[in-house]
């Protein structure tokens, strides 16, 4: 039953073969079991997630069941949530219990969801790797001497290693994409303003995006019904007719035209992800897919431009922790001064801090039109790439990742190298497009490779349906790591 997926358990506690406790305790016994060798969870607190589990069952003997209610699901340690410890893998928050939920929380709250615990991740969600984290490295369940990928990486380690059948994530250059890639599970990037950022603790907010993680598209999508929605509380969050994301999976991709982007396969890649990744397309071609070649001519600058209005954006957003109202406070200090330096100093790790002198850095008088500026520029052309591209074919496609998951270790020292593995996310962030990975076999040392789906603007339903006909084709999504 661990390894059922998110439909199967809706469908299992539909006709009442299980109930949401025996669920949620079946997950929380794999947790106190296994987390150990992960740590995929900075918190879990089992009398709150059985407390409402017990609940869902209520609402069910009630008649009030949603296709959700009563399955257990993780969020991400950056998603607020009522009474729950919500650290964003920060010593900085490491005290901080949320008095409110996210708007992401609540929705899931609504539809009678378990939270199961708070997933690890980088600190602040900066990093690809989730050695960031205040609480120590998540390990690959593929390979646990190798990263799960990040900052998303506690949730898709989770995912992998069956200690939970969903979670939830973020991405604000790849941090949904590029752990689904390196753990053989399937997340989506909604297109920017599709889920309400409230409660969100934010990076860089014009980027920032919460989306689903779990183990197939139609997963994915059920999820993304509870997610998707208007909130007044976050001013980029778009006002649409309300989806059913389920409803087009079913349909045929034939004639569907796939675009791919040349730069996407340059100097760079590693070799057999390469070959795994494009007979991921030949199977689509096998499916009555049209191949083309794009041109995103300007992907080459989506990391530098990502690396300027990034840390801008979070070097203003973390202003806000300064040991005054909530979170860590050193605990000496003579002046107000001193309590504000001593407190950032002690409580963010070396890699925020370097976002937040860089981010100081290029939005400083005299700095502000060379860098901050030009960025701003260069990311409307990267968006109209994209915009180009899309009239030649209706979905892109290409790998999430440019390398299998690395040893923990390996790039932590080189922050250059670190920032290259979301090289082929990042410009769906700068453009705000929809992304997914999805996973299409294995390199030369077994370990995951992921397949990105790019789509237009409001296209989830589509992207979704590609991924599920895959899926109906092919099995790599349901492989299990060796010793799971
Ligand atoms: N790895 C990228 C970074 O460090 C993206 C992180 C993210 O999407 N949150 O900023």
């Amino acid at each position: 039953m661990h390894d059922a997926t998110l439909k199967t358990l809706s469908d299992a506690l539909a006709a009442r073969k299980l109930s949401s406790v025996e669920a949620t305790e079946l997950f929380l016994g794999r947790i106190r079991t296994l987390n150990g060798r992960y740590n995929c969870f900075i918190t879990v607190d089992e009398d709150r997630s059985l407390a409402q589990a017990k609940e869902a069952d209520a609402a069910r003997a009630a008649g009030r069941a949603e296709p959700l209610t009563g399955i257990p699901i993780a969020q991400k340690d950056i998603f607020c949530a009522k009474g729950w410890l919500t650290t964003c893998a920060s010593k900085m928050l490491s005290n901080f219990v949320s008095p409110y939920d996210a708007h992401v929380v609540e929705r899931f709250n609504r539809a009678g969801a378990v939270i199961i615990g708070k997933t690890n991740m980088d600190e602040f969600a900066m990093g690809s790797s989730n050695e960031t984290s205040w609480y120590g490295p998540v390990r690959n369940p593929w390979d646990t001497d190798r990263v799960p990928g990040g900052s998303s990486g506690g949730s898709a380690a989770a995912l992998a290693a069956r200690l939970v059948p969903a979670a939830t994530g973020t991405d604000t250059g790849g941090s949904i994409r590029q752990p689904c890639a390196l753990t053989g599970t399937c997340g989506l990037k909604p297109t920017y303003g599709l889920v309400s950022r409230y409660g969100m603790i934010a990076f860089a907010s014009s980027l920032d995006q919460g989306g689903p993680m779990a183990r197939t598209a139609e997963d994915l999508a059920l999820m993304l019904n509870t997610m998707v929605g208007f909130d007044l509380r976050d001013s980029t969050s778009l006002d649409r007719p309300v989806e059913d994301y389920m409803s087009d999976l079913q349909q045929s991709v034939r004639g569907l035209r796939i675009g791919l982007p040349r730069e996407f396969f340059a100097e760079g890649l590693q070799p057999d992800v390469a070959k795994v990744v494009e007979a991921a397309v030949a199977q689509y071609k096998a499916l009555g897919c049209k191949i083309t070649e794009v041109a995103l001519p300007n992907m080459g600058l989506s990391v530098p431009v990502y690396y300027v209005l990034a840390p801008a954006e979070a070097s203003s957003n973390l202003a806000r922790f300064d040991g005054v109202r909530y979170g860590y406070r050193t605990p000496q200090y003579r002046d107000l001064n001193e309590m504000y330096e001593k407190t950032r100093a002690e409580g963010f790790g070396a890699e925020v801090k370097r976002r937040i002198l860089i981010g100081t850095y290029v939005l400083s008088h005299g700095y502000y039109d060379a860098y901050y500026i030009r960025a701003q520029k260069v990311r409307r052309l990267i968006a109209e790439d994209f915009a180009r591209a899309f009239e030649k074919c209706d979905v892109i496609m290409g790998p999430t990742s440019p390398t299998t998951a690395f040893k923990l270790g390996e790039k932590a020292a080189d922050p250059l190298q670190m920032y290259l593995s979301d090289i082929y996310t990042i410009a769906v962030n700068l453009a705000g497009l929809p992304g997914m990975s999805i996973p299409c076999g294995f390199d030369t040392q077994g370990l995951p490779v992921g397949l990105q789906i790019i789509g237009n603007y409001f296209r989830e339903a589509q992207m979704l349906n590609v991924a599920h006909q895959y899926q109906l084709a092919t099995d790599w999504h349901s492989r299990v790591p060796p010793h799971i």
